[in-house]
């Protein structure tokens, strides 16, 4: 065994995560060694408080930790409207914009034959339910803009047509491909207005 048994288990577990590789891992464990005990307490908790407190609103399936969620609760945000997403952490990067003032439908995913995620796996059906019990009048499209989002997005327009509500997709200023958590807010801003119909 490389560490004394405590600081092995832990960069085992921290390698576990999307980007940390042991060499990360092994500086992360040193750096908590030395920090002070109530830091990395909080930090455990923290990490607890996630797992235990976070959950997906019933709603729009973003996360929450109240359900309904805060933006799907909210008196002040157009129910009439819905931007819909692929992942929760898409919600985060349109609100950073703070130009969206509807609500959302995160997806969980795009359809992707190759991946064995069809229509089936993804919140479609909820989506739909919402549009024919709400008071649902434009559908605004947000998925990445790369193949999979493409088809998705073609293949939500001709579910939800029949439906009578308008189904317009965000210009894209980012280059096809990219994603949209890591498109900057301008960018986003500017693509939410230049939005077409579908
Ligand atoms: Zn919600």
């Amino acid at each position: 065994m490389l560490y004394a048994e405590p600081i092995q288990r832990l960069v085992e577990e921290l390698t576990r995560l999307p980007g940390v590789g042991p060499k990360t891992a092994q500086r992360l464990a040193y750096h908590l060694v030395k920090a002070p005990k109530e830091e990395v307490e909080a930090l455990a908790r923290a990490l607890v408080e996630l797992r235990s407190k976070i959950r997906y609103c019933s709603v729009c399936g973003n996360l929450t930790e109240a359900d309904p969620c805060r933006i799907c609760s909210s008196d002040s945000r157009d129910a009439s409207v819905l931007c819909v997403v692929e992942q929760p952490r898409d919600v985060v990067a349109m609100e950073r914009t703070g130009e969206f003032k509807g609500r959302y439908h995160v997806l969980h995913g795009v359809i992707s034959p190759a991946n064995g995620v069809g229509p089936a796996d993804l919140r479609i059906e909820s989506l739909l339910q919402r549009v024919r019990e709400q008071k649902v009048t434009e559908i605004i499209l947000a998925l990445n803009p790369n193949v999979e989002g493409e088809a998705t997005s073609l293949y939500l327009a001709r579910i939800l047509k029949p439906a009578g509500v308008k189904v317009t997709r965000i210009a894209y200023g980012v280059p096809v491909g990219g994603d949209l958590e890591y498109a900057d807010e301008v960018t986003l801003s500017r693509a939410l207005e230049g939005r077409r119909e579908l």
